[in-house]
């Protein structure tokens, strides 16, 4: 593809985003810096950016083929993703299949407990607040989104669960749960951001064993061949 990187438009603890010489047009790059609990703990995980970038545009690519409007244009490198450039709405959306992380603390219901319908939650995208969860009105009351564009969001991030978990499933991974982020470009809605091992709670499906972030987190050692791991079934042997 033939496009040039211009100015950096931002960069953010994963990812660095560039503008490009066609307009409406950016570049994400992936870099191998890791954050958790807000920044608090900061770390390098060699080797990710390339698994989340390749992982993404394989999940983007089975994503637009469900009919999925996604932020993604094509791969320019192992680090290099190009992206419509989209006004990101600051809401985070979680799915949840099986409670783990902040639902087991809310709730007390032990990590792993299936749950039977998907559970989608809204988080305010705001560093200096740290992530605070959202209901509707509230959504309202920020003017973060209008009526309908929250109902389209919680419909597609429900619609991208049910393709992401059967095909997940296929390759041995468990989808707990995981985080979508969307965007504004003219009148259309798009999804943004990644969907990664850094996004996502991952299981083996056999084993249980965490091939996510969690591995970083929780300081369970592994962490890099956790994420290969996942490129490997996800992306090294890519099948329709
Ligand atoms: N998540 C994310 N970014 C965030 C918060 C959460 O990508 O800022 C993902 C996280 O990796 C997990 C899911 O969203 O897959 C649910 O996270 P949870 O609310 O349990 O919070 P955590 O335990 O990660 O603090």
């Amino acid at each position: 593809m033939n496009v040039e990187t211009r100015e950096k438009l931002y960069e953010g603890k994963a990812k660095i985003v560039y503008a490009t010489d066609q307009p409406g047009v950016i570049i994400q790059y992936f870099k191998d810096d890791a954050t958790a609990f807000n920044a608090l703990k900061r770390g390098t995980i060699v080797g990710k950016g390339v698994v989340n970038n390749r992982m993404s545009a394989a999940l983007f690519e089975r994503l637009a083929r469900a009919g999925v409007p996604t932020h993604y244009l094509g791969t320019l490198s192992d680090r290099e993703m190009l992206c419509r450039r989209l006004q990101i709405i600051k809401i985070e959306a979680i799915v949840r299949n099986i409670v783990a992380g902040s639902l087991a603390k809310r709730t007390g219901l032990e990590e792993g407990t299936p749950i039977k319908a998907p559970v989608v939650e809204l988080y305010y995208k705001s560093d200096p607040l740290g992530d605070p969860m959202l209901n509707d009105d509230h959504v309202r009351m920020l003017k973060l989104a209008t009526p309908a564009e929250l109902a389209w969001i919680k419909r597609m991030a429900l619609k991208i669960n049910g393709v992401l978990r059967p095909h997940l499933k296929k390759r041995g991974l468990l989808l707990v749960d995981f985080k979508l982020e969307f965007g504004r470009s003219g009148k259309k809605l798009y999804l943004g951001d990644e969907i990664s091992p850094d996004t996502c709670r991952l299981w083996d499906v056999t084993t249980r064993e965490k091939l996510d972030k969690d591995r970083f987190r929780r300081d369970l050692g592994g962490i890099e061949e956790a994420y290969q791991e996942v490129y490997r079934r996800l992306v090294g042997e890519q099948r329709a």
